[in-house]
């Protein structure tokens, strides 16, 4: 367990104020939800991204990015949280009130493993909008219109595609929790994707101590001070069961 560095990691997080959870799509890789990036399995193995995931190509061939979003949608609705969002929501309890989680996922698997106020940075593919932002909203099922029915526009899945800018209220607020939080922790994501991947740089720069878990080497792993090989799951287990030990030793 020594190279996980709990020892420190459950100090900070004990006497933290403010801690934050940022997660991406590796915390869900074990709930059977590939990564985009992975070349064995990855979600763009197959697929040209400009064309399922941009505006671009929704405006060229809006049923293609439907049909691609429908059927990640629906392969999303079979997964269950793993231990890594399950662990993410028990310390939500264990630290009340001062856990923020962040998530790149739009797959809602923090909130069904039990997690509150969870920043959607990316959106999330259990709703759909309307295309001209006039404030349409709505659950994603399978009799979600084509058309908003608030403006006759085209509705679209609400997620941030390529090229998009993320919802200015959402980025302020991750912003600001990043800006003020004593621990950061970083679980399962490649670092590559902006600006969500400025977020850990923000609160590195703001003075947390930052702590990185992934399987493999990212672009901020020389940056954390903790940056942990490992599955998210595998750590977050261990961090849980080190912060209800009344001490480590
Ligand atoms: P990414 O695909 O770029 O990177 C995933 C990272 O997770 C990699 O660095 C990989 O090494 C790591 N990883 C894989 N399995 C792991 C595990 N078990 N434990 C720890 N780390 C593991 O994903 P990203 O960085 O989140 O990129 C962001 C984009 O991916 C976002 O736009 C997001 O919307 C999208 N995405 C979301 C989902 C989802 O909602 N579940 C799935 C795929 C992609």
């Amino acid at each position: 367990m020594s190279e996980f560095h709990l020892p420190e990691i459950r100090a900070a997080l004990l006497s933290a104020e403010r801690v934050v959870i940022l997660t991406g799509a590796g915390l869900s890789a074990e709930s059977g939800i590939p990564t985009f990036r992975d070349s064995r399995n990855g979600l763009w193995r197959n697929v040209d991204p400009m064309k399922v995931a941009s505006l671009q190509g929704f405006l060229k061939n809006p049923d293609e990015v439907w049909r691609w979003h429908d059927d990640l949608r629906k392969m999303l609705a079979t997964a269950k949280p793993n231990h890594g969002h399950e662990c993410i929501a028990q310390l939500q309890q264990l630290l009340p009130g001062q856990l923020q989680v962040l998530t790149q996922n739009i797959d809602g698997l923090h909130q069904i493993a039990g997690s509150s106020e969870v920043l959607e940075l990316h959106g999330s593919l259990s709703r759909i909008c309307c295309g001209n932002e006039c404030g349409f909203s709505s659950t994603w099922d399978d009799a979600a219109p084509r058309l908003c029915p608030e403006c006759g526009r085209q509705t679209r899945p609400s997620v941030v595609w390529f090229g998009e800018s993320l919802d200015e209220k959402v980025f302020a607020q991750a912003k600001r929790a990043c800006l003020r939080a004593d621990v950061l922790i970083v679980a399962g994501t490649s670092g590559v994707v902006q600006p969500a991947a400025g977020l850990a740089h923000l609160a590195k720069t703001a003075g947390a101590m930052t702590v990185e878990v992934n399987l493999t080497e990212t672009p901020f792993s020389r940056l954390a001070d903790h940056s942990i090989r490992a599955s998210s799951s595998e750590f977050l287990l261990s961090l849980g069961a080190a912060l209800r030990k009344p001490n480590l030793h």
